[in-house]
């Protein structure tokens, strides 16, 4: 049996890379983070590899050429994210499951590709009100980036019903505890 595909998508602000990392920490599960590519500038605390693979934006673009992608997007402008055939095969032949932490298009796009071999969870706040108070709270966002984040949040919750599930963050235990019995459930199905 080859591995497993879980793709997470989410607004920003839902909690995902939370549930992410919590669903990693169970090693019974044998799960590895699948790294995307981007062409897009290393932060400081970022490791090439382990969070991104960082590429430049010409060898982004002939590796789209190459068909080295699974599913890419051109998330901002001139900046590209995409996730490789080559990674999601080295994690499969290592017999391990794959956790995606992707955007809502390039989720939908691997659901395409992998179909009954792929679970979608789409991660959300239980209201757009509560969206905007969490970014608020976690202080990172200047009053534009809020702006912009919140309505591409109202854009990416019309996707939701494409998810094979839907999980609303409310509590955060509770929404853990729901996706792990989720995957639990796909896993050995
Ligand atoms: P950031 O620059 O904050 O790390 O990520 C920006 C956006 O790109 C996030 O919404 C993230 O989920 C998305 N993203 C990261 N990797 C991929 C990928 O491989 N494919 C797609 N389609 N989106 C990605």
């Amino acid at each position: 049996m080859k591995g497993k595909l879980i793709v997470f998508s989410a607004p920003s602000g839902s909690g995902k890379t939370t549930v992410v990392r919590a669903l990693l920490k169970r090693k019974k599960f044998k799960f590895e983070f699948s790294v995307s590519a981007t062409s897009r500038n290393k932060r400081e605390k970022e490791k090439n590899g382990i969070d991104y693979y960082f590429l430049s934006a010409a060898d982004f673009k002939i590796k789209i050429k190459e068909n080295a992608f699974v599913e890419w997007e051109e998330v901002y402008e001139n900046q590209f994210y995409g996730t490789l055939h080559s990674e999601v095969e080295r994690i499969r032949s290592n017999d391990n499951n794959v956790i995606f932490d992707i955007d809502v298009a390039g989720g939908l796009n691997i659901k395409k590709k992998y179909k009954d071999e792929c679970l979608t969870v789409f991660i959300m706040t239980p209201s757009i009100e509560e969206l905007e108070k969490r970014l608020k709270k976690r202080g990172t966002e200047t009053e534009a980036s809020l702006k912009k984040r919140i309505s591409k949040a109202k854009y990416e919750m019309t996707f939701s019903k494409d998810f094979d599930i839907i999980i609303i963050n409310d509590k955060l235990e509770t929404a853990i505890e729901e996706t792990i019995n989720n995957v639990r459930e796909f896993l050995t199905s």
